[in-house]
C-alpha cells in the first residue's frame, strides 16, 4: 500500500546518504515497506539497522505505578529468537543488525542511539508507522534533536494505511460493517500486493565494520539462554522463518475449516490459529496472513470458520485504529469513557492473582500457563481479566500491566484495548462483561483437564 514521507526531501539514493532503520514490530524482512525504503533510497549509499531496547525508558509516563521494567521469561526469549532470525536474514542481504541494549554500562539507549546518530551523520531514518503512544513520543524527540534528517514512515502493521474511515465508530460491530460494505478485503479477486524482500542491502558505512560492541550477535551472551524446555512448552518459536512456517503448516492443515468451533478453547494447539506472537511483534504481516486465509478459501473451503478468521484480524485492525484514535486514553483508569470505576489497587489480591492462588482453579491454571509460555487463549484472557476486575475489585491497569510483561505476543492496542473493553471503560457497548467462572469452567473444562495440567505450583 502506499508510503507516507514525513519530510519532504527528494534525497534518494544519494552517494553520501546514510540511512538509519529503526526496527520496532515490523521484525521481518519479507513484506516490510520500511525496508524496502531503505533498500531504495541506500541503494547507492550506507545503511544501518537498529534495535534499540526499551527506548521508551525515555519518556514521562503516567504509568509508574503498575509498569514492570523487565520482561517475563518467555517474552523475553520470543522476542531474542526473533532477532536472531532477523539478524540471520540481514547478513544473507549484506548487513547485520545492530543492537542497542541496556546494560550496566549503558542505562540509556536513547542517548546511545542520538550519539550513533551523530556520528554517523545520518541522513534519513525509516520507520513503521505505529499505533504505541510512548514509541511515537520517542520518534517525535529525535526528530527535534535532528531536523535536519529525512523521515520515511511506512505502513507495515495493518490493512489500512489510515483509519479508512471518516472517524472510528464506537464499536467493532459498526466498524466491521463499514468496512465490509466499503471494501470487501476477503473475497478480493487479487491478493494484496505484498513487498518482496529486497534483493540485497547496502554495506555498513566503513567506520563501522568492526565495531563489534554494535552487533547484535556480539550482545547475545548478554542475554537470556535459549531454553527449550520452553519452547516445547508453549509451541513458539520466534522469528519470520518460522512463522512463515506456521503460516503454511496451519492452512495445510484442516484447522481453519473449524476454527470458529474450536477458537475458545483454553489449550490445544490447533484450535485457534496462534498467528498472534509473529503478528504482535510484526514477524508475520498481516498482508501476508490474509492472502494466505484467501487462498485457502479458493483452493480448499470458504465457510464460518474461514470468514471467523477474518472477523479476529479485523478486530486487531479495530484496536490498532483505536489506540491511534484515543491515544494516552488506552492507558488511563477511566479509558475512554468518563467514570472512575470503583476497583482499585490492592496488592494482596493482586498477588494472589499473578501467582495463581485465587478461589478459581479455572483462572488459576490459565495465569500458570500463562508465566509457563508466555500464552494464554482468548477465552482464559477474558476469565481471568474478569475475576481480576469483578471477583478481585482490582484497577484493571495493573492486570493490563502483567500481561504486557508476560504475553509473548503483547500488543500494545489488542492488551490495553481488550482489558479496557472487560472493565467497561472501552469500547463495549454493553458496558462491561463478567463472567460466571463456575459456568464456564464447565463448559470449557468439562473434566478438569486443564486444570489439572496447569495446576502447579508458581514461586
Ligand atoms: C484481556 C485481553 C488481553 C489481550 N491481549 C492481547 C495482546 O496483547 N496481543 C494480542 O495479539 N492479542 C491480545 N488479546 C486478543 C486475543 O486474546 C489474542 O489475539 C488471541 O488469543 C491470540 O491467539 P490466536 O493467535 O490463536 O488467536 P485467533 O483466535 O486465532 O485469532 C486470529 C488473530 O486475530 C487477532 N485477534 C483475535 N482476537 C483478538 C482480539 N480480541 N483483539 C485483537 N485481536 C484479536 C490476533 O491477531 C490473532 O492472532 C487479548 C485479549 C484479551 C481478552
Amino acid at each position: 500500500m502506499s508510503n507516507e514521507t514525513a519530510n519532504n526531501s527528494e534525497n534518494n539514493s544519494k552517494n553520501n546518504n546514510v540511512t538509519l532503520v529503526l526496527f520496532h514490530n515490523d521484525l521481518r524482512v519479507a513484506d516490510n515497506a520500511a525496508l524496502s525504503k531503505a533498500a531504495e533510497i541506500s541503494s547507492n549509499g550506507r545503511l544501518l539497522l537498529v534495535y534499540a531496547s526499551l527506548l521508551t525508558n525515555i519518556v514521562e509516563s503516567q504509568d509508574s505505578a503498575y509498569h514492570y521494567d523487565t520482561m517475563g521469561v518467555a517474552r523475553q526469549q520470543f522476542l531474542q529468537e526473533s532477532l536472531i532470525d532477523l539478524n540471520a536474514s540481514l547478513e544473507q542481504l549484506g548487513n547485520r543488525l545492530l543492537y542497542l541494549q541496556q546494560t550496566p554500562a549503558v542505562s540509556d539507549t536513547f542517548a546511545q542511539l542520538n550519539e550513533l546518530i551523530k556520528a554517523q551523520q545520518v541522513t534519513d531514518i525509516c520507520v513503521s508507522k505505529t499505533d504505541d503512544y510512548y514509541q511515537n513520543q520517542v520518534y517525535a524527540l529525535l526528530q527535534n534533536k535532528h531536523p535536519q534528517i529525512c523521515w520515511h514512515i511506512e505502513t507495515t502493521a495493518t490493512l489500512f494505511d489510515e483509519l479508512p474511515l471518516e472517524s472510528l465508530p464506537k464499536s467493532f460491530t459498526q466498524f466491521r460493517k463499514k468496512i465490509e460494505a466499503d471494501y470487501d478485503l476477503l473475497h478480493a479477486e487479487k491478493d494484496i500486493v505484498i513487498y518482496p524482500t529486497p534483493e540485497s542491502l547496502a554495506p555498513l558505512p566503513d567506520n563501522m565494520q568492526s565495531r563489534d560492541e554494535y552487533f547484535f550477535e556480539s550482545q547475545l551472551s548478554n542475554e537470556i539462554e535459549i531454553d527449550k524446555t520452553l519452547n516445547q512448552a508453549s509451541n513458539f518459536t520466534g522469528g519470520e522463518s518460522n512463522g512463515l512456517k506456521h503460516l503454511d503448516t496451519y492452512f495445510d492443515s484442516d484447522a481453519p475449516s473449524t476454527y470458529k468451533a474450536t477458537r475458545n478453547a483454553l489449550d490445544e494447539w490447533t484450535h485457534s490459529t496462534k498467528f498472534s506472537a509473529w503478528l504482535a511483534n510484526g514477524s508475520l504481516s498481516v498482508n501476508t496472513v490474509l492472502n494466505r486465509l484467501r487462498r485457502y478459501e479458493r483452493d480448499v473451503i470458504a465457510n464460518d470458520s474461514t470468514y471467523w478468521i477474518w472477523f479476529e484480524l479485523l478486530w486487531r485492525e479495530y484496536f490498532y485504529w483505536y489506540a491511534v484514535t484515543h491515544q494516552q486514553k488506552l492507558f488511563w483508569f477511566k479509558g475512554i469513557g468518563e467514570h472512575t470505576p470503583s476497583t482499585q489497587f490492592d496488592q494482596k489480591p493482586l498477588e494472589k492473582w499473578k501467582s495463581g492462588k485465587t478461589a478459581y482453579p479455572i483462572v488459576n491454571a490459565c495465569m500458570h500457563q500463562l508465566k509457563a509460555t508466555g500464552y494464554m487463549s482468548n477465552r482464559g484472557r477474558q476469565l481471568v481479566a474478569s475475576c481480576f476486575i469483578h471477583e478481585l475489585g482490582l484497577d484493571w491497569r495493573y492486570g493490563a500491566a502483567y500481561f504486557e510483561q508476560h504475553l509473548i505476543d503483547y500488543d500494545v492496542a489488542s492488551n490495553w484495548g481488550n482489558w479496557q473493553y472487560l472493565a467497561g471503560v472501552g469500547a463495549d457497548p454493553r458496558g462491561c462483561r463478567q463472567f460466571n467462572l463456575d459456568k464456564q469452567t464447565q463448559q470449557y473444562d468439562p473434566n478438569g483437564e486443564f486444570i489439572r495440567q496447569w495446576q502447579g505450583e508458581l514461586e
